[in-house]
């Protein structure tokens, strides 16, 4: 294909910024669209390990955000267990962290256009952006535009709500250094307190087809108490995660003559987590490396040998995560239990949270340390602490 000169970059979310940086830096002239360019968008702003080692200039950054060094999970029965994370997590507000990314960008040489996108014309090698104060051209137009995002269904099928969760919540003043995650009986999700610098993001998610947003507000505002939490100060947020079947992440086109999709825009988010900062960012350097090699029909290819097999695990097994059983009991029950009594289990989930652990081997990892784990759990369990006691 002829080379490209000029990419239309449509959202400057994480996913949107990096690209355009990336692609500047390479000598391509890149115009980035956004209406609100650095925002404060709905979001825990979680950002794991395996992220911050991929990109090290998020860890080094100078900009505000929060080092978390514990994690603490409890389970639909009020289980609780807490356990240090050998590798913290960066927990940013999404303000600084679109900010960071897009100065990067700016300072690439991408032209930053404050504006809303509201229809794109044309096709491949010959397409027209507009916007309310002007139509600008570009070769290739890559849309970056999140979950919500009106332009989708200009390149494919619109997504139904099955592949969506819900979320909403409240940044709340306050601070501390440790990650709790509550798990709720017949809820498909979760609620997150994620500590970032000066305040929290407290917040839950939930299958759209499941409970409403008002439903799940309510929830979330009666277990706060329970984090030491009250609404002074409070703000509140609401939004959608992507969360695609896995027929849906198999059969989506996120990519075609002349276009792109990347991060939410394309439906890119752990199904179980609502984890989708690293598949936002790593979904646009895949992007990047195709169009630099002047072939973007390599996208789907690098993104099918990369992050795409995860995604498509963690969808096949997020209906048994959060509805199934194991081990006799429902999956999250045990899941917290084996963290509380086993050091051995204790060590995959501190891997999972890290992001070094993935779905792929997890089931191996599992069964091959089960006569450990449930030697430990049995050692462990509350009657034995009352024989350990015992003269
Ligand atoms: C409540 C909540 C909590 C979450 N917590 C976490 C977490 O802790 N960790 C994690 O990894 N992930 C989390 N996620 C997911 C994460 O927020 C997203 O995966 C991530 O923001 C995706 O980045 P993106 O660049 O693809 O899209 P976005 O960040 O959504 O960026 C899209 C951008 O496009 C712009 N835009 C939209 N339409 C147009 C238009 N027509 N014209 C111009 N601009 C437009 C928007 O203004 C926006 O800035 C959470 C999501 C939610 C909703």
């Amino acid at each position: 294909m002829p080379a490209l000169q000029r990419i239309a970059i449509i959202g400057g979310g994480p996913a949107g910024a990096l690209a355009a940086a990336e692609l500047a830096r390479s000598g391509l002239e890149v115009l980035l669209f956004d209406d609100k360019l650095a925002w404060e968008k709905p979001c825990g702003g979680g950002l794991t390990d395996k992220a911050l080692a991929r990109w090290p200039f998020l860890r080094d950054a100078q900009v505000e955000r929060n080092w978390v060094s514990d994690c603490e999970l409890i389970a639909p029965s009020g289980r609780r267990v807490g356990f240090p994370l050998e590798r913290h997590i960066a927990i940013f507000s999404r303000l600084a962290l679109n900010g960071l990314l897009l100065d990067r960008a700016r300072n690439a040489g991408v032209q930053l256009r404050r504006e809303r996108v509201l229809q794109i014309d044309g096709g491949s090698g010959s397409w027209t952006v507009q916007t309310p104060t002007g139509s600008y051209a570009a070769d290739f137009v890559v849309l970056a535009a999140g979950a919500r995002n009106s332009l989708r269904h200009r390149f494919t099928t619109p997504l139904g709500p099955e592949n969506f969760m819900v979320a909403a919540g409240y940044y709340i003043p306050g601070n501390h250094h440790t990650v709790q995650i509550k798990f709720l009986k017949n809820l498909h999700g979760y609620i997150w307190i994620f500590p970032r610098a000066d305040h929290f993001s407290a917040g839950i998610c939930g299958r759209m087809q499941g409970k409403s947003t008002a439903e799940l507000r309510r929830l979330l505002e009666a277990s706060l108490p329970e984090f030491g939490l009250n609404l002074d100060g409070a703000t509140f947020y609401a939004h959608i995660i992507p969360s695609l079947t896995p027929s849906a992440l198999r059969e989506s086109a996120f990519a075609g003559d002349g276009w792109a999709m990347i991060g939410d825009a394309a439906g890119f988010v752990d199904a179980i987590t609502g984890e989708g900062l690293y598949y936002a960012l790593r979904s646009a350097e895949l992007l990047t490396e195709a169009l630099l090699a002047h072939a973007p029909e390599k996208y789907p290819v690098l993104a099918k040998n990369d992050f795409l097999p995860e995604l498509e695990r963690a969808a096949r097994i997020a209906e048994r995560f959060y509805a199934g059983e194991w081990l006799g009991g429902p999956v999250v029950e045990r899941m917290i239990q084996l963290t509380q009594r086993s050091g051995r289990f204790r060590e995959i989930m501190r891997d999972l949270f890290s992001g070094a652990q993935e779905y792929a081997d997890l089931r191996n990892r599992v069964y091959e340390s089960l006569p450990r784990i449930a030697g430990e759990a049995v050692v462990n369990a509350p009657w034995n602490a009352f024989r350990r006691r015992a003269p």
